[in-house]
This record gives C-alpha cells, structure tokens and sequence, in this order.
C-alpha cells in the first residue's frame, strides 16, 4: 500500500507514488498537473504553485473509507450536543481564519477576493444552521398512530447513514461541497472528501481546520487526485455519493455508484433564467442580471445566463443593463470585477457560444469574441440570439448573457422551460413574482432577486431534470445523509386481535364495518 494522509489530515504533505495523468509533466498555467506522481495545483492567473498533493488510488481511498468507518460510529456516538459544539468550534476557527481562506480560494480557484469572502460566509451561515437544527430535524419525534393503530406509540427518527463520500466542483471550492459536508456531519456521519482537481489546497484547509478542533478521529478526511480517485471514491462502499458537478461526470458518478446500489445526490449544471415583467423595477433587475450572470466570472451553477424581458420594458432593460455591463473589468488587480476563468478548457466553451450566437443572426451589444482572451473574459451582452443556439441551450459558465424579448409572461415562461436543465430561476415583477415563480420548472427561485435560495439556510438547494435530484441545505439537506427510522411500539392489548391466525370471524364482520364506516363516506 502507498503513502497515504493521516486519519483526519488532508495530508498535504503526502505524495502519493501513485501513477499520476500520463502525458502532464509539465504543468500549464492553471492547468492542475500530476508531476512525478503528484498533483500540482496552480493558480489560473498567474501559474504560480499553489500546492501539492498525493494523487489517490483505489487501495488509498478505500483505506481512508475503512478509518472514516471507525470514526463514524465515534462521531455518532457524541449525539446531537456533542457534535453541535464541535461544528461550532470549527465554524469559529474558520471566521477568525477567513482571510487565509479567502487568499487561498482566490490564488488557487482565481476568483476576487470580496466573492470568497460572500461564498466562505454564506458556507459558514450553512454549517452553524446545520449544526444547531440537526436534533429538531432528525432526533425522534412522535407520529399520530391513527384509529385503527391506537394502541401503539408511534415515533420515526433519523440515524445517520455511515460514510459518505463527498465528490465537489471547483467552482465554489468552499460553500458547495460544505453543502454537503456541513449537512451529512450535523447528520452524525463521517464523510470523505475529494475535492476537485482544481482546488485541492482549499479542500485541505477545510479538512485540516476541522482536524484541529477534531485531532484523534479522521471524521473528514481528503482524498486527492484527478477523476479517477473521485471513480475510485464511488465504488469504495460509502454509504453515499454527494456528487457536485457538471451532469456528464454525474452520469458517470451514478453508473459506477449503480454497481454497489450507492444512493447518489447529484447537483449538476445549469442554465438559469430572470424574467423581467412590465412592472419589474428595472434598475434592480439589470443589476441583479449583471450579478446574477458575471459574479464569480459566470462559473456559477445557479448563475442567470438567459434574461426574458416583456416587450414594453425591452429596450429600457437591455440600455441600463448594457450601461452597467460595459463598466465591469475582469484582470487580476485587486479591484476588478470579475476574476479569471478557472479551466483554461473552458474559455473555447465560451467562445463557440459567443461566436455560434453571432453566426446565426445574433448581436453582441456589450463585448463580443474579442471579450475572450485568457485567462480572462469580459462581460458579453447578446440580444436577438436564437432558441436553439448554444448560447441558449447549453451551459456556458461564463460572464455571458443572453436578452431576449418577449410577448407576455405566458411566452417567458414557456421560453425559460424549454430546457433540460431546472435549476435555480429568477422573476423580477411587481405584482405575478411568485405566481410566475412557482410555473417555472426549477428546484429553486428567487422573485426580485437572484440567488438568494442559496444564502437562505432553511431552504433545501437542488434541480430538477438535468440539474439532479436530490437536496443540500435546509431540513430536506440534513435528511439526505439520514435514514428514517420508524418504531412503532405497542402501549396495550386491544380486545380483539387483527394481526394474528387467531382472528375470528366476528373480528373480520366488526373490521368490515369499520371499513365502511372510516372510508366509505369521506
Ligand atoms: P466536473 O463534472 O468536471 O467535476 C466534478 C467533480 O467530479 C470533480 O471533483 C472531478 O474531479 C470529479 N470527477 C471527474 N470524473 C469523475 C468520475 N468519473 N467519477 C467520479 N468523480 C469524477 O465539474 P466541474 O468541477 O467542472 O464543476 C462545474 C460543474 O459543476 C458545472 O456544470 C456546474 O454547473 C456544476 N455545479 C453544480 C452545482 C449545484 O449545486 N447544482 C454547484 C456548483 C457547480 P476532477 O476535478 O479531479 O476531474
């Protein structure tokens, strides 16, 4: 067996000698790198080396699933209190340290630091939720037995799972796969975390800031490495995948977790919507479209890449919004607007976007191919694009929007549906916000405002369709890494028996008329 981290550590110092991507020797700028069997993380805007790591192997990870086995039954045993304080105290260890973390998440993943600042403290509302609600959520409550059951004491409560693995994005390095972690630890589960390829350092200082507060048990442990060691991940017989990711890999994520019938959570991608209505305040929606869809340089899953606008309000929408867009700079200064693009792969993604809006008839009123040049990309503004474009269609996960216009909020929301994604949506209206809200074909939305579901610690985060299934935050994310438990105990004989051989016929002819009484005229 190969060198592997210390139970709970992140191992940073750890390189494992196992066979790392054949063909990368030499790493490319932001490009993570396996160099003599290690990972080499690097910044995406200056190259520079932000850390190195083990790549993990199949004996690797199901070793550090093996050690998260003991340490669950450990970490389950503390009960709610006991693991209320201990989240506590790592939530606190984190909020002093919020400006390491914030300097590491913008050297390693590139994004500005005031949007690591946003991401790191919506992640830390998340886990101090997590950890106080978990008791309410999934300790034992008692259930109405009903009429025909009364002489049992009814209760369900939910135990944890295990071990789950928790499989994350690069994107929002922190506040995604706390998501999960946050959540599936208040549950009273050990979980084993790989992060993305991409943001391996800001994994490692999640997980060494919770050994600290928790040194002798590995109850979070990282694992490191490219695709594969996540594929190693899902086959190791954790109790559960939690997949965040784009929806090809989650389709892969859920065949190999198919073989061991591992339940999955798959948060995958998107291609969020904002409606903007007649009445819609319009200054507040350009701007909540500009965030919406350029914040984080757009890499973000719920970010608003398409805007519907109604046709009185068009012009007016698309003049402020252009206005604003074309203020905004991406670059590495410490005031720019928008940080580079993580995945050099992605910038040819955006470009064919752009450049296939443009082909076939669209307008570019703020930037155009020119935007693109790496490892950054300038707002885009595209109006008059075609339904079927990609620019439409498929994710772009970048610091581009599409404005269409359109005749009523029938024609917008048929317009906003017609995808295979259903993630997070967002209305601006006056008056329809939440009627228009509730047709749209999303897991989540906002009504004159976008994203904020996500900062909400009390609602549940998840698509629909492409998007995945299942949920993070909110009671449905603590009951995701739980199982029910339903007791149903007996307090006293009734005077005739039902479950039972001994059943008489005067039992079954008095059942049938309960029968008829209790169903037959409701
Ligand atoms: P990927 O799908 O490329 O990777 C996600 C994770 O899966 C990474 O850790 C990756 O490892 C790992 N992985 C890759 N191949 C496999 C495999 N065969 N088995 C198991 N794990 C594997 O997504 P990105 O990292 O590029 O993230 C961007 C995507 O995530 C976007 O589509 C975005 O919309 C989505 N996303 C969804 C969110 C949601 O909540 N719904 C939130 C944030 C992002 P490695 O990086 O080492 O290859």
């Amino acid at each position: 067996m190969t060198a592997s981290p210390a139970p709970g550590r992140s191992g940073l110092e750890t390189a494992s000698p196992a066979p790392g991507r054949s063909g990368l020797e030499t790493p490319a700028p932001g490009v993570p790198a396996v160099v003599d069997g290690t990972l080499v993380s690097t910044s995406p805007a200056t190259g520079e080396e932000v850390g190195r790591f083990p790549v993990h192997g199949e004996d690797e990870v199901r070793a550090a699933v093996a050690r998260a086995r003991t340490a669950a039954s450990w970490w389950s045993g503390l009960g709610f209190n006991g693991r209320k304080k201990l989240l506590a105290a790592w939530r606190k260890t984190m909020a002093h340290r919020i400006d390491d973390l914030t300097g590491l998440m913008h050297r390693e993943g590139g994004k500005p630091v005031d949007d690591a600042l946003i991401e790191a403290m919506t992640a830390l509302e998340h886990l101090d939720w997590a950890g106080r609600k978990a008791e309410k959520v999934l300790g034992p409550r008692r259930v109405s037995a009903g009429l025909l059951m009364a002489n049992q004491a009814a209760s369900v409560e939910y135990p944890p799972l295990g071990v789950v693995g928790v499989i994350g994005p690069w994107n929002y390095p922190v506040l995604t796969p706390m998501g999960s972690i946050g959540y599936a630890l208040a549950a009273g589960n050990a979980v084993v975390f790989k992060p993305s390829e991409y943001t391996p350092a800001v994994g490692a200082w999640l997980v060494d800031t919770f050994a600290e507060v928790v040194p002798d048990q590995p109850v979070l442990q990282l694992i490191t490495g490219l695709g594969e060691t996540g594929a190693a991940l899902c086959r190791s017989g954790v109790d559960k995948i939690a997949f965040t990711g784009s929806t090809a890999t989650g389709k892969r994520v859920m065949a190999a977790c198919a073989e061991t019938l591992t339940p999955v959570l798959m948060e995958c991608g998107g291609k969020d919507v904002l409606i903007v209505d007649a009445d819609a305040d319009l200054d507040a929606a350009a701007d909540a479209a500009l965030w919406g869809g350029m914040s984080n340089a757009g890499q973000t899953c719920v970010g608003t890449e398409r805007v519907y606008v109604l046709e009185p309000v068009y012009d007016q929408f698309v003049e402020k919004l252009a206005a604003k867009a074309s203020k905004l700079k991406a670059g590495a200064e410490p005031d720019a607007d928008l940080g580079a693009i993580t995945m050099p792969s992605q910038l040819g993604i955006i470009s064919r976007h752009i450049a296939d809006a443009l082909d076939r008839g669209g307008r570019a009123v703020v930037g155009g191919p020119e935007s693109v040049h790496a490892p950054y990309v300038d707002p885009v503004i595209l109006v008059d694009v075609p339904e079927e474009s990609s620019a439409v269609q498929e994710e772009t996960f970048g610091p581009t929007l599409t404005v269409a216009k359109v005749r009523d909020l029938d024609e917008a929301v048929e317009r906003a549906n017609a995808t295979r994604y259903g993630l997070g949506a967002s209305v601006f209206s006056k008056r329809r916000g939440v009627e228009i809200a509730r047709r749209l074909r999303s897991g989540m939305a906002a009504v004159n405002g976008v994203i904020s579901f996500a900062g909400v610690a009390a609602l549940p985060f998840g698509g629909v369709g492409d998007s995945g299934f299942g949920r993070i935050h909110g009671e449905d994310g603590l009951r995701e890494f739980a199982r029910a438990k339903s007791i149903a105990r007996k307090r006293f004989s009734l005077p005739m028996v039902i479950q039972s051989f001994d059943r008489t016929e005067k039992t079954n002819a008095l059942l049938k008329t309960v029968v008829r009484r209790l169903y037959g005229r409701r």
